[in-house]
């Protein structure tokens, strides 16, 4: 077991997670990323990204991430391969502890934990899990050339998906519970365009349909009339949103009806001095990578002014 110690502790190493450590280290934190289960963070799961300032062209997501990380570790940011595992804010320093045994210890404790993918819990979805249904195309698509796929949701998540499903699938079929998509509109148009994807309207999944085999379709619910139906298929998506990785800080932070992280307005600050939170962990509003990484920077100039304001104090002090 080792201890590692650092003026800035960040758990999660998404856009928010690594802006903070780019604008922490720049300003001589030497901070720690712990990277959690998923480093990059939810860009590594998608493809074409085209809304991230500063690029022309159309850039993938997971090399997005890298170069952030290497922008991070290149300006001093130690990046360490480990899942947190519980945490004490009674400092500073605050503490966690790793699924590795290794304990962390920062002055100031960044928490960009971000958020994973929801699923509809609904009967045979846990059963027929890597047997049909899955929550990520671009992990999951390849599996599905030449086969048909429907993905369920409205999203901009569900939209990208059916799109992106179309590399590897001539029948893809959407599916929402509502008669209006929630997607913006460029998207829409994209998949009302394409000629290989067809939408279910009103239509919310009662049940998974399969056995050891794995999945061959799923039953439907229709939201106006009340009148089941079975669509086959070979494999289902489930793009129905994310929600806050916050399970770590329950009953130490407080969070709101939806679970995401309360900070004082406009501010990355919680309700404990030194605890900052940003990125889609505390943003239940416009969750964009873009403003992960703007709530990212907020955080670490806060964490700066904390720890200078202590070493003035401590100064005066003698
Ligand atoms: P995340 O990216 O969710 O990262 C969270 C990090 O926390 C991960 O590294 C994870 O491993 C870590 N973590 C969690 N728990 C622990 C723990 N216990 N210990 C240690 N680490 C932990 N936004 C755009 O702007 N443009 C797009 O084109 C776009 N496309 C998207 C496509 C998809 C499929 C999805 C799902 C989202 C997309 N988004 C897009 C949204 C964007 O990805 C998020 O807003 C952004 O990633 C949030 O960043 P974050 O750093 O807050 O959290
Ligand atoms: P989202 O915007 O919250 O949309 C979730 C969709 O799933 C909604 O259409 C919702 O239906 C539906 N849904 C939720 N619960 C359901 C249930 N139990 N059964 C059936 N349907 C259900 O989530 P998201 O699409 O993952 O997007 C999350 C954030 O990431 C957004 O801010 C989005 O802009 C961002 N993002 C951006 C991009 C991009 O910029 N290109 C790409 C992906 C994601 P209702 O509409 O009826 O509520």
């Amino acid at each position: 077991m080792t201890t590692h110690t650092t003026r800035m502790l960040i758990i999660g190493s998404g856009p928010a997670g690594l802006s903070a450590a780019i604008y922490g280290a720049r300003a001589g934190l030497q901070p720690i990323v712990v990277q959690g289960l998923q480093p990059g963070g939810q860009l590594t799961i998608t493809t074409d990204v085209e809304n991230y300032p500063g690029f022309r062209d159309v850039i993938q997501g997971p090399w997005l991430m890298q170069e952030m990380q290497a922008q991070a570790e290149h300006v001093g940011t130690r990046m360490i391969w480990d899942t947190i595992t519980s945490v004490d804010l009674s400092g500073p320093p605050f503490r966690a502890v790793g699924d590795s045994g290794d304990v962390y210890e920062g002055e100031t404790l960044v928490i960009a934990t971000g958020a994973a993918a929801k699923w509809l819990g609904v009967p045979g979805e846990q059963e027929l899990s890597g047997k049909g249904v899955s929550a990520c195309a671009t992990c999951d698509g390849f599996f599905y050339r030449g086969k048909k796929v429907v993905v369920i949701g409205g999203g901009n998540t569900a939209v990208e998906e059916a799109l992106y499903l179309t590399n590897h699938s001539q029948d893809v079929t959407l599916i929402h519970r509502r008669d209006s998509l929630r997607a913006e509109k460029i998207l829409q148009d994209r998949l009302h365009a394409h000629p290989n994807i067809k939408v279910l309207w009103n239509k919310a999944v009662d049940h998974f349909v399969g056995g050891d085999t794995g999945l061959t379709g799923v039953a439907l619910k229709d939201t106006v009339t009340g009148e089941m139906s079975v669509e086959p298929t070979d494999g289902a998506f489930v793009a129905i949103g994310h929600a806050p990785s916050t399970e770590l800080f329950k009953d130490k932070l407080e969070v709101d009806a939806g679970g995401y992280l309360i900070v004082q307005p406009g501010t990355p600050k919680t309700a404990i001095p030194g605890v900052f939170a940003c990125g889609d962990v505390m943003d239940h509003t416009y969750r964009q990578a873009v403003t992960a990484a703007g709530t990212g920077c907020m955080a670490a100039l806060d964490a700066e002014r904390f720890v200078a304001e202590r070493e003035f104090q401590a100064l005066k002090a003698g």
